[in-house]
């Protein structure tokens, strides 16, 4: 969530929240800086199984930019899941790499309500709920990163400038297509944003 790299170009005194200085032959430095050291890292010697090493990784669903992620498949996964449908997008095990985020802004734009129950989503919802994924993705990665504040890219440049939210972090402004107040409220301890309105 907070961790970063960055490359060092003019060797200076590492800050408190440097966890990892990296070196090559030629002393140049990537450092990995994480002020919650919410950020994990693994030295994994050859030969050895990355997926016995790193407990968790071979369980991973599939990413959403993969062939194997669209309305079938997600159709096949949820089909008897009562959970919340947004609960299901945070479900590492069913797609990898969706952030709170990109769950809020997803289902906004795919016009889903994050309650749904993930059983009761149609076939042509989740086609375009997965096409909204790849969308706000993109946007984001293109634009640098998120809104949080303290995102960086590898530069250490602030992504501040990155993709604008709909309803992420709006909760009480008006909701751009109708109007409507954000709402906010928790999922599975995760705040959620929706327009109660666009999304049903
Ligand atoms: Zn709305």
């Amino acid at each position: 969530m907070t961790g970063y790299f960055k490359f060092i170009e003019n060797s200076s005194h590492p800050c408190k929240h440097t966890r990892i200085r990296f070196f090559d032959k030629n002393n140049n430095e990537l450092r990995y800086i994480d002020v919650r050291s919410f950020g994990q890292m693994w030295w994994i010697n050859k030969g050895l199984s990355i997926n016995k090493i790193i407990k968790g990784l071979g369980s991973l669903g599939p990413e959403p930019f993969s062939k194997d992620f669209d309305a079938n498949y997600l159709k096949k996964v949820i089909s008897k899941r009562t959970k919340s449908i947004k609960a299901i997008l945070l479900d590492q095990t069913i797609v990898a790499g969706i952030g709170n985020i990109y769950a809020d802004e997803s289902l906004y734009s795919a016009g889903i309500s994050p309650f749904r129950e993930a059983r009761t989503i149609k076939k042509n919802e989740l086609i375009k709920l997965k096409e909204s994924i790849v969308t706000v993705l993109k946007k984001s990665i293109g634009s640098g990163g998120t809104t949080f504040s303290d995102f960086r890219d590898l530069e250490g440049e602030n992504g501040n400038f990155g993709l604008q939210t709909n309803v992420y972090r709006r909760t009480g402004k008006e909701c751009r297509k109708c109007g409507n107040l954000i709402e906010r409220q928790k999922i599975t301890g995760r705040s959620t944003h929706w327009c109660p309105k666009c999304q049903k």
